[in-house]
């Protein structure tokens, strides 16, 4: 059976390593010694300024909204993962939806400043399959407008724009080390920040409010990463270079097999890849029914990566219609793509979706 990415567990022989420094230590969470030499290691491979390592990325995008005060509305993309959006409402803000470029799949910033109402406190956008955003015309829209911006980079592990690490943006970029992501501590996730103060407040937030001498000062959660995580990170770091590697040769094979039959993302020139993703979009909704139904026979299970547009979900107050988003969902797959996939289970896909893209329908 192949999915559209299997999680890579490194040898049980390294985990195993640091498991015995965890039963030697004794201490198994509450920022043990692990997570410290993840978070140091990780501040100098990504080479950005404070990066608080938290449970999950749903937990780092609601601590970043609860430490910049967002609150009532916020603008953000209706073409993400469902956590950019259910974080918000889960925190009581109210998403305001602004479509997507239907080439870069980001958040179109031209579509930003009608969306600004009273009440709007940030922009949230998604550097959506680790494409980045056109960042510097957003930062001018959120400066102008006194908006917090907090970019969702859980695509990003390593992805460097105009030779700065991409979650070094905004006034907090966040990250997901969720299992399914390229770089993964099993469940876990990171909040990133150029502001020291920022990340004092946020280490706090993290650890129940609770300061370094164990007094409560202010209003916090429990959203901390535990050692049997970080030691999953520790493993996943010491590999990622090469996974990334053997990820790049995978991405290509299928960029130059499908170009000429299916559309591609248009990625950012200013942005580096991590190969996390291969979305493709189809001509249309029926064309992708085709070819899931078609690769499931022979048990390949890509997915529909992002669907349904989340302006469409029914828990959302502020309803608005974006019909690029929409349409994009109706059509985009994202091919199986992971270090260990076999070349022939990989020419198989590539043969399957020529063959249905060159069907009487056309190419498109
Ligand atoms: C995975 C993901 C999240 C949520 O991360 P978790 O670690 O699974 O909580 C948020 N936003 C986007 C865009 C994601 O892909």
């Amino acid at each position: 059976m192949i999915n559209v990415t299997k999680t890579y567990l490194p040898s049980m022989e390294k985990y195993k390593k640091y498991l015995e420094k965890i039963y030697t230590n004794g201490q198994i969470t509450n920022n043990g010694i692990l997570v410290q030499e993840l978070e140091a290691k990780l501040k100098e491979y990504l080479k950005v300024k404070n990066i608080i390592l938290v449970a999950n990325g749903t937990m780092a995008l609601e601590i970043a909204y609860k430490a910049l005060g967002v609150n009532n509305f916020a603008v953000t993309t209706p073409f993400s993962f469902v956590a950019t959006t259910s974080s918000m409402v889960f925190s009581q803000i109210n998403p305001v939806f602004a479509d997507i470029n239907p080439s870069t799949l980001n958040i179109d910033h031209k579509t930003i400043g009608n969306k600004i109402i009273k009440g709007t406190s940030a922009i949230v956008p998604v550097h959506i399959f680790g494409n980045a955003c056109e960042i510097e015309n957003i930062e001018k829209i959120a400066k102008k407008n006194n908006l917090k911006l907090i970019f969702d980079g859980s695509h990003c592990f390593g992805i460097k724009y105009k030779n700065k690490n991409i979650l070094s943006y905004g006034d907090i970029t966040t990250i997901s080390f969720h299992a399914t992501k390229i770089f993964h501590t099993i469940e876990g996730g990171a909040i990133v920040t150029n502001n020291s103060k920022l990340d004092k407040k946020i280490r706090e937030m993290v650890n129940f409010g609770l300061n370094e001498y164990y007094e409560i000062k202010n209003i916090g959660i429990n959203a901390k990463m535990n050692e049997f995580e970080a030691a999953m990170g520790l493993c996943m770091l010491e590999e990622i270079d090469n996974i990334i590697k053997k990820r790049s040769e995978i991405w290509y094979r299928y960029e130059k097999e499908l170009k000429n039959f299916v559309v591609f993302q248009k990625r950012n020139p200013n942005s580096t890849n991590n190969y996390s993703y291969f979305p493709i979009i189809l001509q249309n909704e029926q064309q992708l029914l085709k070819t899931i139904k078609t690769l499931n026979k022979e048990k390949i299970y890509p997915r529909r990566y992002f669907y349904p547009s989340l302006d469409t979900l029914n828990y959302i107050k502020y309803k608005q219609y974006c019909p690029v988003s929409r349409e994009i969902s109706k059509k985009i797959l994202c091919l199986p793509l992971y270090s260990e996939l076999k070349a022939d289970r990989q020419q198989k896909i590539i043969s399957i979706i020529q063959d249905i893209t060159n069907q009487k329908t056309g190419k498109p």
